[in-house]
């Protein structure tokens, strides 16, 4: 089916507001006007967004902000990007953050509740899609995890995450 990304993100910020509210997190959105459709499965992407989201509300710091961005078709395909302000992620565990119960072992994240399969089921999710994650992450400076839809460039495709900059 077709899903609109607008609504859905809308959807999914408005159903983690009061756990974002609980750990002082203000999240902001920013999103075009207009409607954004991308080929999908709604509960999936929903799934997906709910996942980025959660991880930058829990992993990020508390009294700062989380920055979801929507944006459109054109020019390279939709995408939707989560970024916090949080304590980053170091390189060498960017690659394995997609394997199922895996979680960096820093006292930020051991003391968060968590399974670990968040993001595995992002990444299967995705691949389904034909979408792509992306991670950008610096230590001390926070995360972004942004999703790339169509992306349909051969090599490209990716199962692991990828550090871009
Ligand atoms: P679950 O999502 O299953 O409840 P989880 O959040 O630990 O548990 P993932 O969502 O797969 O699992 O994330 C894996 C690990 O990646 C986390 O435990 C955390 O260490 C790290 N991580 C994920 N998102 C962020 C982020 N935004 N900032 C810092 N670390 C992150
Ligand atoms: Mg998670």
């Amino acid at each position: 089916g077709e899903v609109e990304l607008v609504g859905a993100v809308g959807h999914v910020i408005d159903t983690l507001r009061p756990m974002a509210n609980e750990l002082g997190v203000e999240i902001a959105l920013t999103a075009p006007e207009e409607p954004v459709q991308v080929v999908g499965d709604v509960d999936e992407l929903i799934q997906v967004f709910s996942n980025l989201i959660e991880n930058a509300c829990k992993y990020g710091q508390t009294g700062k902000r989380v920055e979801i961005s929507v944006s459109g078709s054109e020019p390279g395909g939709a995408q939707v990007s989560v970024r916090d302000f949080g304590p980053g992620i170091s390189k060498e565990h960017v690659p394995r953050l997609t394997e199922r119960f895996y979680r960096v072992d820093v006292e930020t994240s051991r003391a968060k509740k968590g399974t670990g399969l968040g993001l595995a089921i992002v990444k299967h999710i995705l691949t389904r899609h034909r979408a792509r994650l992306m991670i950008r992450s610096d230590l001390g400076e926070g995360s972004a995890f942004i999703v790339k839809f169509n992306d349909e460039k051969p090599g490209h495709l990716s199962p692991t995450p990828e550090l871009y900059q």
